[in-house]
């Protein structure tokens, strides 16, 4: 009975999984023929770009979000070094015909002066060319710039002419006018402008008398680099807002300085 009962069974089973199996197989066929049969070139063609599209974008994002984490990574532990420069030395360069002030006391003040609020900063680091009254040859200034693989060399200096009738800021950059340079300088100047100078005459290329010729000190740095003029020795207004403006004028560079660096890619 029960031998019976179960090939009746396995009949009836097996019949019902053939119907099943046939319906599955049409179904299937009628499915794959449709799609296989109508759009086969046109999915083959649509895959291959989805699939590689896919991946790119994949890498795409993969590489993005790589280089923006590499890129916090650095910047999170990016250490800046500035090279600062405070012209002349060893009683060189200009003396003041109305005070007797030299040029390379002013500049060695000003410069010390711009270390201590650069130096305020985290992650800068400043390279000094002299902290006190010695001759430095002026190849020798970029130099130690060059080798302490600085990120921006600035050459402090004060102004004098022949006429002694107009006073001013003003900046000079390598005379190709490397945009870097250009920047930097004009922040510089801008930020002492807003601390007060009798004019700001700008960012200029090469040299005085020689506009295809640079400063020894720029021609041979290898960064971004200006030699700043802060003011006329021989304008009396000048020596006066030197004088008074000194630290106000230290921490706006030091200032203008940290922002350009930050801001720079
Ligand atoms: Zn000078």
């Amino acid at each position: 009975m029960l031998f019976r009962w179960n090939q009746k069974r396995e009949r009836k089973m097996s019949c019902i999984l053939s119907v099943l199996m046939v319906v599955i197989m049409l179904l299937s066929g009628c499915a794959g023929g449709g799609t296989s049969g109508k759009n086969e070139s046109t999915d083959g063609t649509e895959n291959a770009t989805n699939v590689s599209g896919t991946e790119a974008s994949i890498d795409a994002v993969g590489g993005t979000v790589a280089e923006e984490t590499t890129e916090e990574a650095t910047e999170a532990v990016r250490e800046y070094i500035v090279c600062l420069d405070a012209g002349h030395g060893g009683l060189r360069g200009a003396i003041s015909p109305l005070d007797g002030r030299y040029e390379s006391h002013d500049t060695l003040r000003l410069t010390l002066a711009i270390q201590r609020e650069l130096e305020k900063y985290d992650h800068v680091t400043v390279i000094m060319t002299r902290t006190e009254d010695v001759h430095v040859e002026n190849k020798q200034r970029p130099q130690m710039a060059n080798d302490a693989g600085a990120d921006l060399f600035v050459s402090i200096h004060r102004n004098s002419n022949t006429t002694g009738d107009k006073g001013g800021v003003e900046g000079w950059i390598d005379k190709n006018n490397p945009p870097e340079s250009r920047e930097v300088g004009e922040m510089i100047l801008a930020a002492m402008e807003a601390v007060g100078v009798t004019a700001n005459a700008g960012i200029k290329t090469g040299s005085w008398d020689e506009p295809d010729v640079n400063y020894t000190v720029i021609e041979y740095a290898k960064m971004p680099a200006v030699l700043l003029e802060v003011g006329y020795l021989n304008y009396a207004e000048d020596n006066r807002l030197f004088d008074e403006n000194l630290d106000a004028y230290a921490k706006a560079t030091a200032k203008a300085i940290f922002t350009w660096l930050t801001q720079k890619k």
